[in-house]
């Protein structure tokens, strides 16, 4: 599509980095023209409306960048899903694999009101623990997943198929 072919040519491939062998896509040039960053924000917006999302969650940090423009645009709010010890107050927590040892993310108790419905947002889905662990925290925190939206999907990943146990039937779509 149009809007895939603009997103794509503001993507920088950045080889090792941040380690060797990692080819590593940088969305810094998509983010500062404003063309593409207004053309993804506006596509965010339009998928939360015709999920019928009631909030926007982003995942730290650059789910940050994304989600945040794209609930505004849509008339939403938003919601940080954020890495171990950087929320006030009660928070449920779940942790997932990498490569070496283990992460853990965490949502406030008190994110949603009940039968609030969430589309969770995040600049690249690889392996797909961040997401997985996201969207256990959703449920968990009482919200219903509406759906996911990721600006790209590394498909020579496993990515998608760890993720289908999580999504339980919720649609999942990489712009
Ligand atoms: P996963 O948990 O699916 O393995 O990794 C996804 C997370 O790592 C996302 O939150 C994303 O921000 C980050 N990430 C992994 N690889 C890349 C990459 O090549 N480019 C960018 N921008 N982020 C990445």
């Amino acid at each position: 599509t149009v809007l895939a072919e603009l997103l794509a040519s503001r993507i920088k491939d950045v080889p090792d980095y941040p380690k060797p062998g990692v080819l590593f896509k940088d969305i810094a040039p998509l983010l500062a023209d404003a063309e593409a960053f207004g053309a993804l924000t506006r596509a965010l917006a339009d998928r939360a409306a015709a999920l019928g999302a009631t909030k926007v969650v982003g995942l730290e940090a650059r789910g940050f960048v994304l989600a945040a423009p794209a609930a505004v645009a849509a008339g939403l709010g938003f919601v940080p899903i954020r890495k171990k010890g950087k929320l006030p107050g009660e928070v449920f927590a779940r942790s997932y694999d990498l490569e070496y040892g283990s992460a853990t993310l965490e949502v406030q108790c008190d994110a949603f009101a009940p039968g609030e419905r969430v589309l969770v947002v995040d600049d690249v889905l690889a392996t797909g623990g961040t997401l997985g662990a996201s969207l256990d925290l959703v449920r968990e925190a009482g919200a219903l997943l509406a759906g996911v939206v990721v600006l790209m999907e590394l498909s020579f990943l496993p990515g998608r198929e760890r993720l289908l146990p999580h999504l339980a039937g919720a649609p999942l779509e990489a712009l």
